[in-house]
């Protein structure tokens, strides 16, 4: 299907407080994945861009700094109005940009406006030790103190809110930010900041749209920005931290997953078939928390698989635009169809066993079926790597060794555990080497927790007062007295 010039919109960057293009005048087309149809036109841009922003969030950065928590959390409250008086046409640009079912694009908004919520109130609490005199004749106290310019580099998969992830804590904590969207989906954050221009004061939010060379390694070399915050892939990640160490800046990094399902013999497989119907497939599977490796206690194992399958082809697959009953839609773009399918074939090809889905399943678009995959070897790059798709792996084992196979990949995220047993799933909590474990549960998440992980999924953390302490530097002030 071709697109009609009248139906592609053009967006531009926001630098100190304009609407721009980029400075070459280059654009990029941004296409709707289920369709492969352009969509909108955004600018391209370089190094200039992201001198240009970083010359905006210099000239905001001290006014900034300088204002209270109480003004920081009416800027903030008035964005989250933002979000709430456009939710459903940030959340019909998320769907067409993503290829999100709309009631997923939906359920995003108000989820976007309560984390701005949370940290303008936030903004107001940090916390530290008492002032007082630690040695004699001397007063101490610690400042917590905004770090400057923030360079922030937001993923595909959840484009406005992992921006919010960011934007928020580093806005609250009173810092300025040149934020980089990824080049697949910036349409809704270049929306949004198009509605901010009257909100936050000129250049304390600088949008800059580009790929990963052209924009995000020049935020991430440059010697005034004084932090750097990625939510991407690992490769991404280790990449951003080698180069950062350069100019020793600060690191934040949010990377990649391959959450491990733990179900004991005493779990009921319906209930795990059911949850997991939303937390392996929501999104197309292209999140960091999906439910990815189930592993199975021997005695639930062949109900877990039947009943997984059955909720894995009940899935109601289709082009978001539909209609509200598309309850999962095409993966981004068609290098990650081809990836994902690539992974497919190569696992059923060393014999591991398709049980459902497995291959593109539609012509038009970037779609891939849902796909449950068991009999597959733990040291098999399916069990061991980020598939970022709608395939679950399914294996076998018993409470010891269950423990073992979760912990034993590169990545520490996000982990559940099923079982009616309270003693059991409070053993899990501790030996499980992830950052979030869930219990009977997986995938919710909230403002005032911590999101974030351990070993090659990164660290630092999302959300919660840690995610704003993060954005912060501590400084200690000793007075002589008398
Ligand atoms: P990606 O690493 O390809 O890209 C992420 C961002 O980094 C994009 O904006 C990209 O342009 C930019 N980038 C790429 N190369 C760069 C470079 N050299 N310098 C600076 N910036 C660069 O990741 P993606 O494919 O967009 O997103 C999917 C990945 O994100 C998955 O691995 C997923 O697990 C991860 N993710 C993690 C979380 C989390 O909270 N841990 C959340 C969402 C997504």
């Amino acid at each position: 299907m071709s697109a009609t010039e009248a139906t592609i919109k053009d967006y531009k960057n926001l630098v100190g407080g304009e609407l721009v293009g980029g400075v070459d005048g280059a654009t990029r087309e941004i296409l709707n994945p289920a369709t492969g149809q352009v969509i909108a036109r955004v600018p391209e841009g370089g190094q200039p861009d992201v001198e240009r922003a970083v010359a905006a969030a210099r000239a905001a950065r001290i006014p900034w700094r300088d204002t209270t928590p109480g003004e920081r959390q009416e800027r903030l409250l008035a964005m989250a109005a933002v979000i709430d008086a456009h939710s459903d046409e940030l959340a019909a640009l998320e769907s067409l940009n993503v290829g999100k079912p709309q009631s997923l694009a939906a359920e995003e908004l108000p989820i976007c406006a309560d984390e701005l919520r949370f940290f303008a109130g936030a903004a107001r609490t940090l916390t530290g030790p008492s002032a007082g005199e630690y040695s004699p004749d001397h007063t101490s106290f610690v400042r917590r103190e905004p770090l400057g310019i923030v360079g922030q580099i937001a993923p595909w998969n959840y484009p406005l809110m992992m921006a919010i992830w960011k934007i928020a804590p580093a806005l609250a904590a009173g810092n300025v930010v040149v934020l980089k969207p990824s080049e697949l989906t910036p349409v809704s954050t270049l929306r949004f900041a198009e509605l901010l221009v009257d909100v936050l004061p000129k250049g304390v939010l600088n949008v800059v749209t580009g790929d990963g060379p052209g924009v995000g390694a020049h935020i991430v070399q440059h010697p005034e920005i004084s932090m750097v915050s990625l939510t991407g892939s690992v490769g991404t990640g280790k990449w951003i931290a080698r180069t950062a160490a350069d100019t020793l800046k600060r690191v934040h990094l949010e990377l990649g997953g391959k959450a491990p399902v733990v179900v004991f013999d005493d779990a009921d497989p319906k209930a795990v078939a059911e949850g997991l119907r939303v937390a392996s497939f929501l999104n197309s599977g292209q999140d960091c928390t999906a439910a990815t490796r189930v592993i199975a206690g021997p005695k639930v194992y062949d109900a877990v698989v039947s009943e997984l399958s059955a909720a894995a082809a009940s899935l109601v697959v289709g082009d978001p635009a539909e209609g509200m009953q598309v309850e999962m839609g095409p993966v981004i773009s068609a290098r990650q169809q081809e990836r994902i399918l690539g992974f497919l074939e190569r696992a059923s090809g060393s014999g591991a066993e398709v049980v459902t889905g497995g291959s593109a399943g539609r012509e038009a678009g970037f779609f891939v079926q849902p796909t449950v995959i068991a009999g597959v070897e733990q040291t098999s790059e399916i069990v061991q790597n980020e598939v970022f798709g709608p395939v679950v792996t399914v294996q076998r084992a018993d409470a010891e060794e269950a423990f073992r196979l979760a912990n034993d990949v590169p990545y520490g995220l996000a982990a559940s555990v099923w079982t009616r047993d309270v003693g059991i799933a409070m053993d899990a909590i501790r030996q499980l080497d992830f950052g979030c474990v869930w219990v009977n549960d997986h995938l919710p998440f909230l403002s005032e927790m911590p999101h974030g992980g351990f070993g090659e999924s990164g660290y630092g953390k999302d959300l919660s007062i840690y995610g704003l302490e993060d954005y912060t530097r501590i400084k200690h002030a000793m007075i002589k007295l008398g």
